[in-house]
Parts: C-alpha cells; structure tokens; sequence
C-alpha cells in the first residue's frame, strides 16, 4: 500500500512505571484516508497518530473493509518504492496480489501472511483479484532497527497454522500467530524474519468469552478490534480501535461483548526516533530526499531500468509507476515515539 499522507512530527512522553504497570489502556481513534484513485477506497489509519507513532517496531496500521469492491474498486496500487520498513499484509476476506522487484508474485489470502522486507530499497504492486467481491484486512509497517534498515530487500509467504486459546468456561479462543509469539505458546511461533522483538496475531474470540492473556512484559501492546467489540480488563475498545498498553503488563483481561476478532500487535520500545514519510522510514531528512531522487530518477523521469536502487516490477496493464509527492517545504525532524 503507498501512504498518500503527511504527518507532523510530534512527541509523545508516556511515563513508564517499574515493574508491573498499572496504566489505563489509551484508546486511539482511527482516521479516514482516502487511498486515492477514481472511485478511492478508504482505510481507517490508527498509526502514526498525534498521540503516538510507533508501539515496538509497528509503525504505520491501517485497516480497510469490509468493502463491496464494485463500490470502491478495491485495492489498486501501481509500482512504487519503499525504504528501511517491512510491510505487513494480512487479510479477513479477498485476495490481493502482490509482485516485486525481488521478483516475487505471491498471493494473499485470509490466514495467509505477505512480508516484505525493503531494506535498502524495493518497489511493488498491489492488487486485488478480479474473483474478490469483498475486501477486507490491513495493512500493517515495522520499522527496521538501524542495524538492518540499510539491508538486502526481500519476500516472504507464510501461512501459520491456527491453534486454540483456552478462554474461562470451557471458550474456545482461536489464535493465527503471523510474527513473534504468543507467551506460553512457544510451538506456535511465527517463522517470519522480523529484525526486532515483535508479536504479531489474530484472535478470535466467542461472544462472551473471558480469558486471561500472557504478556510479554518488556512489550508494548496494541490491540486492534477488527469485528465485534471487547473489554481490556474492563474498559471498552470498539471496532476499529486501537488499545495502547505500555510496557510492564505481564497479563490482560480480555472479555469479548460480541463475537470479535482482533488483533494484537506488540514489542519492545526501540528508542530509535525515525523519519517516516510517503513510503520511507529513515533517520534524517536527507535519507528522504535521496530515497525521493533516486525513485523519481530511476522510475518516473528516466527510462525505468531494473539496475536502480528500487529494481524493477513488472506491470501487468501498462500502468504509470506512483510519482512522490513534493516534499515539504520544512526539513522533517525524527518522531521520537
Ligand atoms: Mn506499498
């Protein structure tokens, strides 16, 4: 997915506790986005926000659907470039296809995971089927720690292998782990190459199911409510919100008010403050500016050639590679949280 936003810099100061923290979840309320496009399909964007930019390496979360794809023409999104991030691709309903200029075509479907790794530089597309009706799902960021953001670009396709949470009361809770593990669930660990301590899954939860999950402590959590609704030990989060948990929990209390799927997303503060603008994580205003030239040098004012910094994707409807936008008139500064 290409970000079409700008986002101030802003700093955040969260105070956190020693030991076992007794902080309230922060609810983060998600913003329209409109992707673009004639008939612009919109996502519902819970990171980066005013309040808060990064929790562990997850960076940028954005959820769309369920959309009738005759309505809004699904997702439709031309070559264009990414530096120092992995993107995350995970689906409720639909198909997406993805191609890239490590010369990967791969699928995407609901349980499946689609991981890019961009690295020093990598450019794809993204479509959804022409079988899909109905799109639904997110897209998700890691920022790459410093010591690997400058690495090779790559892909990868996983399906993890759902597995069931015992909730309160005989419940059956029915957890996908598609980055990092789940406490306690060592054999169920995603296989994905992330390059930070990360947790990554999906839990689906029967109406009125109760239990007691582990966390890891030294993680900062996330919990987006996809479908239905649920009480993050006792305070409400509805659909399409974000639950910010600081550091220092080693268990939440998950009640679901409804069926409800969500996902948790978590890990450990990386203090590293990054720029991150268009479709590029870097340190400093100038990776921005060099990412930003080399991409309009090499795929929108030059003859497109595969030698670049961002390869080469091949197009399949002889579509216009995305040009950047104009960078802002102010230097950016780092976003330390
Ligand atoms: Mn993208």
């Amino acid at each position: 997915m290409s970000n079409l936003e700008l986002d101030p810099a802003e700093t955040v100061d969260e105070c956190r506790a020693a030991g076992e923290s007794a902080a309230p979840m922060v609810v983060l309320e998600p913003r329209e986005v409109p992707l673009g496009g004639p008939r612009a399909m919109t996502v519902h964007r819970t990171l980066p926000q005013r309040r808060r930019s990064t929790i562990g390496a997850w960076c940028f979360l954005d959820h769309y659907g369920p959309d009738d794809v005759s309505a809004t023409g699904g997702m439709s999104v031309p070559p264009h470039p990414h530096i120092g991030l992995q993107t995350v691709s995970w689906l409720f309903r639909g198909e997406i296809r993805h191609r890239d200029s490590v010369g990967s075509d791969a699928l995407v479907r609901p349980g499946e995971l689609n991981l890019m790794t961009a690295g020093h530089g990598i450019s794809h597309t993204e479509y959804s089927t022409p079988e899909t009706t109905v799109l639904h799902g997110v897209q998700l960021w890691l920022m790459l720690p410093d010591a690997t953001r400058d690495r090779a670009p790559s892909f990868e396709h996983t399906e993890p292998v759902p597995f069931s949470l015992p909730a309160d009361a005989g419940a059956v809770v029915r957890a996908h782990v598609f980055v990092g593990a789940l406490p306690g669930f060592p054999g169920h660990a995603a296989v994905t190459d992330v390059h930070s301590p990360l947790v990554g899954a999906q839990l689906e939860l029967p109406a009125g199911a109760s239990l007691e999950l582990a966390l890891d402590a030294g993680f900062e959590h996330g919990i987006l409510v996809d479908q239905g609704g649920v009480d993050v030990d006792g305070a409400p989060l509805r659909e399409r919100e974000l639950g910010y948990l600081e550091p220092g929990r080693s268990h939440v209390r998950l009640q679901a008010t409804d069926a409800t799927r969500i996902l948790l997303l978590g890990g450990a503060p990386l203090n590293e403050p990054i720029v991150m603008w268009w479709n590029f994580v870097g340190r400093t205003h100038d990776d921005i500016v060099r990412a930003r030239a080399d991409w309009q040098e090499q795929a929108i004012e030059g003859p497109r050639s595969p030698d670049g910094r961002f390869g080469y994707v091949p197009v399949s409807q002889g579509e216009a590679a995305l040009p950047a936008p104009v960078l802002p008139t102010v230097r950016l500064k780092p976003r330390e949280q």
